[in-house]
């Protein structure tokens, strides 16, 4: 996903290497280079801004006249700031004290929440959780199958609604999931709701429904990393319609420029935890800033 800006930062930060200390100009005309490529890779403006700041803070400061090789001292620098866009540390799942833990999915429809439930419910199981799906997204066709089939995949069970546990209500589903999970002792319970196709205020007050009914211990926003600048308007809708702990970004394996990316942590204040990589269940895992920075520096 980062290939472009990969190698546009390479060539920028290799160009400093033959130089002994930095002039200012130098580190000028770095900055203004950092700046066109992180734009160029679609990072949201307020996010370019506040890192180029920064690493010109930091360019200019002691640290670097001090070094015995300033190009050095700069990748750090630039490395330091990457991890510090990306959240910095890496944030782990929060278990409840009382199981189960309830996580509730919420995004647009195509973000990949679905097969997310999945991969997490796969991941989880591996771990030694018991987790459980419950199928509330009764808005897209298929979703429940679809949540069944990858539940399957998994070895994780799914409530989904039949007739007399809510056929039609995805808030009744959600209530009699958590439920259910607590009665056959599954320590994570997963709920899966409905997205659309664009941010839509019904779509946000049924999430908002579910979350009331079954208060979340966390409520992780899917969102499909491919979309591009649109990414950072939808996550802004998201934490202000729903709220969320943590993000999840889907389809970094795709070649679109990725910048909404690195740029959803520092607009929407929540941790990414988890990155999907694929369209199969093992392709996902925790989301590690300092990996992903050191990935995207070569
Ligand atoms: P939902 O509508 O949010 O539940 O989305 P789905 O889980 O149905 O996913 C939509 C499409 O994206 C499906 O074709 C998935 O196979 C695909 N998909 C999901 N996650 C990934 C991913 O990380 N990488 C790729 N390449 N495709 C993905």
């Amino acid at each position: 996903m980062f290939d472009t800006l990969s190698d546009r930062l390479g060539a920028i930060l290799t160009n400093l290497r033959g130089k002994g200390r930095l002039s200012p100009q130098d580190i000028d005309a770095t900055c203004r280079e950092i700046r066109v490529a992180l734009l160029e890779a679609d990072v949201s403006l307020p996010v370019v801004r506040a890192f180029v700041a920064r690493i010109k803070e930091r360019a200019t400061g002691a640290e670097v006249s001090a070094a015995l090789n300033p190009a050095q001292q700069v990748v750090k620098i630039v490395n330091e700031e990457l991890i510090g866009i990306l959240g910095g540390e890496t944030r782990r799942l929060q278990f409840a004290k009382n199981p189960p833990t309830v996580i509730m999915l919420a995004g647009l429809q195509g973000s990949g929440k679905t097969t997310l439930a999945g991969k997490l419910a796969l991941w989880l199981r591996k771990q030694g959780h018991a987790p459980l799906l419950v199928a509330c997204d009764l808005q897209r066709p298929n979703a429940v199958t679809q949540l069944q089939v990858v539940g399957e995949q998994a070895g994780v069970p799914v409530y989904a609604p039949e007739p007399g546990n809510g056929v039609g209500d995805p808030v009744t589903v959600a209530r009699g999931g958590v439920q259910f999970g607590q009665v056959k002792q599954h320590d994570i319970v997963i709920v899966d709701t409905a997205g659309r196709l664009g941010v839509d205020a019904e779509m946000m007050a049924q999430a908002v429904a579910i979350r009331e009914a079954v208060v979340p211990d966390e409520v992780l926003f899917v969102i499909d990393a491919m979309i591009g600048q649109s990414a950072i308007e939808t996550a802004e809708a998201f934490r202000d319609g729903v709220g969320f702990t943590g993000v999840v970004l889907t389809k970094l394996d795709g070649d679109a420029r990725g910048g909404a990316a690195l740029s959803v942590r520092h607009v929407t204040g929540a941790p990414i935890m988890f990155a999907s990589t694929g369209e199969k269940l093992t392709e996902f895992d925790t989301f590690h800033p300092d990996r992903m920075a050191n990935r995207i520096l070569g």
